[in-house]
């Protein structure tokens, strides 16, 4: 008898998924099976770092990105190894630390960094398995996973990493942000509208200006908040002085006097922006549910503006489409978009009113954000058997901060995680690089950690 290796698998192939992949094989050290199962080709770049648009450009600068944990230059090392052509030339360097790369260019890294993790790792057996996970079914220490297209498999750990699933649903009933058109059905259109006022309508807008489109853009968000500009240099956070209060109020109070005394000092207000988040999670969880769903209700629009900023350059951009009239912005709320000919009929009530207008467009784009998939078969499998239950706000499911799933009856389900945008409801700073690389990190250290004895035994066949 011999025991057998610890099987991990990790349950989507984006981003979170090569993160949490890398992380386990950086901390695991000893022999295990790694299963990664992804539906795509495209492992290790996920929504936001696939071919949608080359052009598309990160919105956090080069030195600030890394897929390694406790490594934090290691995109900003890696790109300058791709354009330095051995000169060492520290001036690129430093340029490129503030610069903003496009986003495919990170997915290529990822890419890079997974692949050379698993050949750095003679010990460890990947698997990648092509398939959509169906189903994920504990029993006793092990879970069962089943897939459209493939075998079924048994794992000890189970690293959730689906983020927002398979298909986005579009509410609205407009076209996903991403939708590939062939370039002529843009180019050829007069009028567009956007649903959403954040990046994914400005990646939308600039991309439409890219394949041709000339027309005018009618932009519809119910707050009418737009993304702010990153300051013109990285910032260093600065201090807020925030008190830990549980009342909502009394934080956006602190956040917004923060601000303007950083302006009097001449510090730009991103680097007392930046300093909230990197406390975030512990702010968010020790906030009562209420306070949580009022910052949901009321300040999440602006908030959002100010933390998911847009590099200055294509802040510029914006700025222009709306100050010389090819862009409006509309407050108010889509409650409808229906088929209209070759065209959509938006049904659209403006903020204030109870008065319903029609607005017939060319194109219309839902750009109001992605939300986990709590309904999906895999999801629904662990909920049903009591494994996961989903987090007050069903934004995502109930994590602790490493991720560990908390199970229907409180304590956490042992071996099954969430990674990432999953976990949003419950930590809510989660779903951008630097927040996911740290957490999978945390989930593959007590991983490393756990017991032999969780291990099984098995008979040797000579
Ligand atoms: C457009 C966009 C731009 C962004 N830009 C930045 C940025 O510049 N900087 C930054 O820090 N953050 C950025 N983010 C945020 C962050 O990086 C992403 O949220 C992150 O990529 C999330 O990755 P993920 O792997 O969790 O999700 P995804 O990329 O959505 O990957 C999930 C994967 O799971 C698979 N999957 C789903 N369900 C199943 C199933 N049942 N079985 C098997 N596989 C399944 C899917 O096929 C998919 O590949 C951006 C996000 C978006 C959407």
């Amino acid at each position: 008898m011999r025991k057998a290796p610890l099987t991990v698998c990790v349950v989507g192939g984006g981003f979170t998924g090569a993160a949490a992949s890398i992380a386990c094989l950086a901390r695991i050290d000893r022999p295990f099976r790694l299963i990664v199962v992804e539906p795509s080709a495209s492992l290790g770049r996920g929504v936001a770092y696939g071919a949608h648009h080359p052009l598309h450009l990160l919105n956090v600068r080069t030195r600030d990105l890394s897929v390694r944990a406790g490594q934090p230059g290691d995109f900003l090392n890696w790109a300058f190894r791709q354009l330095d052509q051995g000169e060492n030339h520290a001036g690129l360097h430093d340029g490129l630390a503030h610069t903003f790369l496009p986003r495919q260019l990170f997915g290529e890294y990822v890419r890079e960094r997974f692949f050379e993790a698993v050949e750095g790792r003679g010990d460890v057996e990947l698997q990648i398995v092509n398939a959509v996970a169906t189903s994920c079914v504990k029993e006793g220490n092990r879970f069962t996973l089943c897939f459209d297209r493939a075998e079924t498999l048994q794992a000890d750990v189970v690293l959730l990493a689906t983020a927002y699933g398979l298909h986005a649903s579009i509410p609205t009933g407009a076209l996903a942000p991403f939708d590939a058109l062939p370039p002529e059905r843009i180019s050829g259109a007069k009028t567009m509208a956007l649903i959403g006022s954040g990046l994914t309508m400005v990646d939308v807008l600039l991309g439409a200006r890219r394949d041709g489109f000339q027309g005018k853009v009618t932009v519809i968000s119910k707050r009418g908040q737009l993304p702010r500009p990153h300051a013109s240099k990285g910032v260093v956070p600065r201090e807020s002085g925030l008190s830990r209060s549980k009342r909502l109020s009394s934080l956006t109070t602190a956040v917004a006097i923060a601000c303007a005394a950083a302006e009097a000092h001449r510090t730009p207000w991103q680097a007392v922006i930046n300093s909230v988040r990197s406390s975030l999670q512990d702010i968010w969880q020790g906030l009562p549910v209420e306070e949580q769903a009022r910052f949901l209700r009321h300040v999440r629009p602006l908030w959002d503006a100010h933390r998911h900023r847009l590099p200055l350059e294509v802040h510029g951009r914006l700025q222009a489409e709306f100050n010389e009239g090819r862009a409006v912005l509309l407050r108010g709320q889509v409650t409808k978009a229906e088929r209209d000919g070759d065209g959509f009929r938006l049904m659209l009530r403006p903020r204030g009113s109870q008065r319903v207008e029609a607005l017939t467009v060319d194109r219309a784009f839902d750009c109001t954000g992605h939300r986990p998939d709590l309904n999906s078969p895999l999801i629904q499998s662990l909920v049903a058997q009591g494994a996961a239950r989903p987090d007050a706000h069903r934004l995502g499911l109930a994590v602790e901060p490493n991720g560990q799933v908390l199970s229907k009856s409180g304590p956490p389900t042992r071996g099954l995680f969430a990674l990432g945008p999953l976990g949003q409801g419950s930590l809510w700073e989660i779903t951008a690089v630097p927040e996911i690389v740290r957490q999978c990190d945390a989930a593959a250290q007590s991983l490393a950690a756990l017991e032999p004895s969780a291990e099984r035994e098995v008979e040797l066949s000579s």
